[in-house]
């Protein structure tokens, strides 16, 4: 029917709408001139059966009587020609501009029947002023947010499909290792008992590997849930990262790393889900681990506000590129896979940790600069919603 025009346009009347106004215009007249006729007759007719009415209205039927009958009546008849012509020309203009309305609303309702045949990319383009152009204003806007509704619907049909996707192909690697191995101890092909336990071994790392990424899917989906219900009581964020830190300064010293906690708290009470927000800090700390290869320090800062707290836990070690840095939360999402890969990790933690901090009302970001990679989170203290 019509192309996506971008800019606003006055609507165009087709031919078959011009000649109807000039229809409706010729019609009006022509009643106004029947009309005014018929007014004529009947001042004439009262004038003339009234003469002898009363005092009060003398002075008034004498004008009246003079404006047809005197001789010198022609100055009163022009006044009273031109009152008839402006009541019959606001009665014209007032009668075409309510059929050109009407065109404007048919106008209008073609657009939207244009919309709704599923032409979703077209607006309705009108420039008018006044209730009509209020009304495109709002049929626009709400073609506008249904639009979004659909694609954001089609986003998130899509990334669950790139989720079924990448969780079979990431368990179909370990399951296919698992049925080799199996199959061999099943067949009986093994030379000694040594290769046997061999291949049990690995068929049992492979299962284990398996189980961490369905127990992070599952923990995954459950906070991704928006009603997902959060346990949340009052608790200190302060003791939580000391007993963390306390946990992992033995894997840290092993890898000749230190932890640095640096605070200048005693306690910060905080309300929250204290069991979901440890597995946020331990995905950060072991992260830091695992990809802080060569680095020699974990930073952990903690400050408030009245209202919120701000940590931050930071490494030295390979920085990750910028290009990473915007991805670092999607789901399954690993720098440089292959050295990823020899750390076993699903690439579940941080989309897990940032959906636990939305849950909080909070916020999670990274960067990497000048040797140091560093995570930094703001939580409100009190949650607005009732605990
Ligand atoms: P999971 O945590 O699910 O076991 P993972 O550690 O690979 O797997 P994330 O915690 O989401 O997944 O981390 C995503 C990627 O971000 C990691 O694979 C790693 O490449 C990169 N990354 C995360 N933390 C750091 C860090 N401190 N230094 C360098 N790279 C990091
Ligand atoms: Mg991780």
């Amino acid at each position: 029917m019509k192309a996506n025009p971008k800019k606003s346009t006055k609507i165009h009347l087709t031919s078959k709408e011009k000649s109807e106004l000039l229809i409706e215009g010729i019609a009006t007249v022509i009643l106004l001139i029947l009309l005014n006729l018929a007014v004529y007759m009947i001042l004439i007719q009262i004038i003339e059966t009234n003469r002898s009415v009363d005092d009060m209205l003398f002075n008034i039927k004498a004008s009246i009587y003079n404006t047809f009958y005197s001789q010198h009546s022609s100055s009163l008849k022009l006044p009273l020609l031109i009152f008839m012509m402006t009541i019959d020309l606001i009665v014209l203009y007032w009668r075409l501009i309510r059929r050109y309305k009407q065109m404007q609303q048919r106008h209008i309702i073609s657009e939207l029947h244009y919309i709704s045949n599923g032409h979703l990319d077209h607006r309705i383009p009108f420039e008018l002023g006044g209730d009509a152009g209020r009304l495109i204003d709002s049929i626009n806007v709400l073609v506008d947010s249904t639009v979004a509704a659909i694609e954001e619907e089609r986003r998130i049909e899509q990334t669950k499909d790139e989720l079924i996707t990448n969780v079979s192909h990431d368990i179909r690697t370990p399951l296919t290792s698992v049925i080799g191995y199996l199959g061999l101890i099943e067949e009986k092909q093994y030379k000694s008992e040594e290769d046997l336990l061999k291949y049990t071994h690995t068929a049992y790392i492979k299962s284990k590997q398996m189980k961490v990424l369905v127990d992070d899917l599952f923990e995954y989906t459950k906070v991704r849930q928006s009603n997902s219900p959060l346990n949340i009581i009052t608790f200190d964020i302060q003791q939580l990262i000391e007993q963390l830190v306390v946990d992992y300064e033995w894997p840290a010293s092993q890898q000749k790393m230190e932890i640095d906690f640096q605070s200048p708290y005693e306690h910060i009470s905080m309300t929250g889900d204290p069991e979901k927000l440890v597995r946020v800090f331990d995905n950060l700390l072991s992260n830091a681990l695992k990809y802080g290869v060569g680095g020699s320090e974990i930073i952990i800062t903690i400050k408030k506000t009245n209202t919120d707290v701000y940590i931050s836990i930071k490494n030295n070690g390979p920085e990750i590129p910028n290009e990473s840095l915007e991805h670092l939360f999607d789901r399954f999402y690993r720098v440089e896979s292959s050295r990823s890969k020899q750390t076993g990790g699903t690439g579940l933690g941080l989309a897990i940790a940032q959906s636990i901090i939305n849950l909080h009302e909070g916020s999670i970001n990274a960067t990497s600069t000048n040797g140091w990679t560093s995570f930094n989170i703001v939580l409100p203290l009190q949650l607005k919603q009732k605990i």
